[in-house]
C-alpha cells in the first residue's frame, strides 16, 4: 500500500498551497542526495516528497488525488514504473527552481559530485482509449499501436564539445551589481551532453527513428470518462544519454445502450403496461454484466425506484461498488378499443382507481433526496 501523499509531507488535509511548499521543502533538503551520500533509504524518501509535492502543488492533480487516490495516477499496479514514485532525479531537480530559487535546480547544477551525468527526458506521448461500460465496470487491458522514437540501431553519441558533457554553458555577463554568471542549456547539443557520432542513413538528425511498438495497458475497474492514466518509459526517447519519456493515456467513455452511469452508480429506465403494473410482472433488466431477473409486486407505482445493490460501477479505489437504479415508469395505452374503453368508464369512480397516496409512495422529489444522501 502506498503511503499517502499527505502523511509523506506531513500536513493534513486541509493544508494550502504555502504550507504544502513549505513541507516540501523541509524535507527535500533533509533527504537530500547531496546531504546523503549513497543513503537508498534518504534518496526513496526524497523521491517519495518529491512525488507528493509534484501531485499536491497541482491544484487539478490535487483534485484528482483527494478525489480518487493513488489509483488516479497510477492505476492498479501497471503503472507508475514499479513500486517507487514514477518521477526519476531529472524530474525532481527541473522542479526545484520553483521551489528554492535560482540558486538551486538552475538546469543540471545537481549531482554534484558524481561528476554528473545528465539524462535527457524524451517527450510524452499522448493516447486516447475508448472504453465501453462494460470494460470500465470490470477492468480490461488493452493493447495499443504506438510510434515512438527511438534511438536508431547502431548509431553512437559522443561527448559535446562546447559544453564538456554538461548539458549547459556558464555565461558572464557585466551588471552594475558587478559580474553576473548565469548557466543555460548548451545550443549545441540541447542539454544531453552529447552529440551524434555515427548514425544509420535511415535515422534523422539526431540519430532517432520512429518504431511501431504495441504497448499493452492495464486499465483498472471504474475509470472515469476524462480521467489519464500513465505508462512511465514508453513516450519518445531523446537523443544521447536519455529516458524516454512516457505515454499518457487519456480515457473516453463509450455511451451505453440502455444503462446511464453516474459517478459509481447506474441507472436504468424500465417501462410496464398498465395491466402489469396491476397485476404484477417480472422483468430482465439488462445490466452490466448480463441479465438480472427483478420481481414487481401487484400494484406498483410509476416513478417508483429499486435499486440493486452492487450492481453498478466499482469504486475505482477498491472500496466496494455503486448500484444499479431503476426506475419504474409504467405506460399508458394511447387506445383502447370499445370493449376497453367500456371497463374502465365503467372503473372511473371506482375508489381503486382513485389515487390515494401514502407516506411510503414518496415523491418525487424525496426520492431524489434520498438517492443523494
Ligand atoms: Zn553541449
Amino acid at each position: 500500500m502506498k503511503q499517502d501523499f499527505y502523511e509523506i509531507l506531513g500536513i493534513s488535509k486541509g493544508a494550502d498551497a504555502a504550507a504544502i511548499k513549505k513541507a516540501y521543502r523541509k524535507k527535500a533538503l533533509e533527504y537530500h542526495p547531496d546531504k546523503n551520500p549513497g543513503d537508498k533509504e534518504a534518496e526513496e524518501k526524497f523521491k517519495v516528497a518529491a512525488e507528493a509535492y509534484e501531485v499536491l502543488s497541482d491544484p487539478g492533480k490535487k483534485a484528482k488525488y483527494d478525489q480518487y487516490g493513488h489509483q488516479a495516477f497510477d492505476g492498479s499496479g501497471g503503472f507508475g514504473g514499479g513500486g517507487q514514485g514514477g518521477m526519476n532525479m531529472d524530474d525532481i531537480f527541473s522542479q526545484f527552481g520553483d521551489i528554492f530559487g535560482s540558486a538551486f535546480g538552475g538546469g543540471g547544477g545537481f549531482g554534484g559530485g558524481g561528476g554528473g551525468q545528465r539524462r535527457t527526458k524524451g517527450s510524452n506521448l499522448r493516447i486516447k482509449v475508448k472504453l465501453t461500460l462494460e470494460e470500465i465496470a470490470n477492468g480490461v487491458e488493452k493493447k495499443v499501436k504506438v510510434k515512438r522514437k527511438i534511438q536508431a540501431p547502431g548509431v553512437s553519441y559522443k561527448t559535446c564539445g562546447t559544453c564538456h558533457g554538461q548539458g549547459q554553458v556558464m555565461r558572464v555577463t557585466n551588471t552594475i551589481l558587478g559580474r553576473m554568471q548565469s548557466a543555460s542549456t548548451c545550443p549545441t547539443c540541447g542539454g544531453s551532453g552529447q552529440i551524434l557520432d555515427k548514425k544509420p542513413s535511415e535515422a534523422d538528425a539526431q540519430g532517432m527513428i520512429l518504431e511501431d511498438e504495441t504497448v499493452s495497458i492495464k486499465i483498472p475497474a471504474g475509470v472515469v470518462d476524462g480521467m489519464q492514466l500513465k505508462v512511465s518509459n514508453k513516450g519518445n526517447d531523446a537523443p544521447g544519454n536519455s529516458v524516454p519519456g512516457d505515454l499518457i493515456v487519456a480515457i473516453e467513455e463509450l455511451e451505453h445502450e440502455f444503462l446511464k452511469r453516474e459517478a459509481e452508480n447506474l441507472h436504468y429506465d424500465l417501462y410496464i403496461g398498465f395491466a402489469e403494473a396491476v397485476l404484477g410482472v417480472s422483468k430482465d433488466i439488462e445490466a452490466i454484466n448480463g441479465k438480472v431477473r427483478i420481481k414487481l409486486e401487484e400494484g406498483i407505482q410509476s416513478g417508483k425506484i429499486l435499486r440493486l445493490k452492487g450492481k453498478g460501477i466499482p469504486s475505482i479505489n477498491g472500496y466496494g461498488s455503486g448500484d444499479l437504479l431503476v426506475h419504474v415508469n409504467v405506460w399508458t395505452p394511447k387506445t383502447l378499443n370499445k370493449e376497453q374503453k367500456q371497463f374502465f368508464e365503467k372503473n372511473l369512480e371506482d375508489d381503486n382507481f382513485i389515487p390515494h397516496p401514502e407516506k411510503s409512495d414518496k415523491s418525487f422529489f424525496e426520492k431524489v433526496k434520498d438517492m443523494f444522501s
